[in-house]
């Protein structure tokens, strides 16, 4: 549908659970503890929300998390997407961990695009960013995604003095493979407002200075703006929520593990659906209502985040 601002809102990425099987530094706590972690949502509480997203006119969803391997339904909830509600844009975004023996059984479901995170290429500095995760298991979910003919899509998120200097040899892996390779800013979102002023990287201006990139266009309507190295198979895509805000191009919403809507990444507001589940005759048109409260923009740009990011390391936070 389209929204007040005349863009085409048709992308949902459902959270499957808050739970994960990492913790990477920007992301959670070492110490966070799921032992009390329940769903709010239902697996049918799930295809009924997808099931009301197919029919104001979302085309694509992606599963997230958390990290959606874990969730024991997403086989059942990828075909359900895919064969009922005739959504043939499904995909996750994954840490690969334990995908290889899923790929297949996931694929045969409808799966047909994975977003795996890998922010280094060098076991030790994988292990040290995820606090233990084995870039071994990575490497072998990619290439079995690709055996199987998937589309997959490498996320690093860039951080100074961590991993820039691995930016060359992540941009060869799309040379000799069909595998975009997506670098992403940091955002000063949980975690990562503890390590953000020091470990921001603006990607605009790292990628201005690689010689043999060229600028392609994409017809996919995506956050990411795409490069391409001479006869490369693959393509390197830059996401740049913080130096370059995408929001006159942002057309999705999130739904939470929680049951509930959030319109805008940046903002803390959630509107909840759980009240409407199992109403089919008036869910879609709550569902609109609330996409027509889609903001137009969010305000969170480099000098504000700074600001309110500076303030809060005087006072210890
Ligand atoms: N567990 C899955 C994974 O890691 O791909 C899915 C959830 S994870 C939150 C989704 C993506 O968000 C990952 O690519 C991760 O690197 C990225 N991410 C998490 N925190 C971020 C932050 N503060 N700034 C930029 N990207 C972030
Ligand atoms: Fe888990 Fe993904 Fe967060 Fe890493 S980025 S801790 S893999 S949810």
């Amino acid at each position: 549908m389209i929204d007040k601002y005349g863009r085409n809102i048709n992308y949902a990425r459902i959270s499957l659970t808050e739970k994960c099987n990492l913790r990477c530094v920007y992301c959670m706590p070492d110490d966070v503890s799921f032992n009390e972690y329940e769903n709010t949502l239902s697996l049918n509480d799930y295809k009924f929300i997808i099931n009301g997203l197919s029919q104001i006119g979302i085309t694509k969803i992606r599963f997230t998390g958390g990290e959606p391997l874990l969730y024991e339904g997403l086989s059942e909830i990828i075909r359900y997407t895919y064969e009922e509600c005739n959504i043939k844009d499904v995909a996750i975004t994954t840490n690969g961990i334990g995908l290889y023996d899923m790929a297949y059984e996931l694929y045969e479901s409808g799966l047909r695009t994975v977003n795996i995170s890998l922010d280094s290429l060098k076991e030790y500095k994988y292990k040290s960013i995820t606090r233990n995760g084995d870039i071994k298991e990575v490497l072998k979910s990619i290439s079995r995604c690709l055996e199987l003919g998937m589309k997959v899509k490498i996320n690093c998120v860039l951080i100074s003095g961590f991993n820039e200097n691995e930016i060359p040899d992540f941009i060869l892996m799309t040379k000799f493979n069909n595998i975009d390779v997506r670098f992403i800013e940091l955002m000063p979102l949980g975690e990562a407002s503890k390590i953000y002023r020091n470990g921001y990287v603006n990607i605009q201006d790292v990628i201005s200075q690689i010689d043999g990139l060229y600028k392609i266009e994409s017809s996919e309507n995506s956050t990411a703006k795409y490069y391409k190295l001479e006869d490369s198979m693959g393509r390197v895509g830059i996401i740049t929520p913080m130096s370059c805000s995408f929001c006159s191009e942002c057309n999705r919403i999130r739904i939470t593990q929680n049951g509930t809507i959030k319109l805008c990444l940046h903002s803390e507001e959630e509107y909840d659906i759980k009240y409407y589940l199992n109403k089919p005759l008036i869910f879609r048109e709550v569902l609109k209502e609330i996409i027509l409260d889609k903001p137009e923009r969010h305000y969170l740009n480099e000098n504000k985040v700074s600001d309110t990011k500076r303030s809060m390391y005087q006072i210890g936070v």
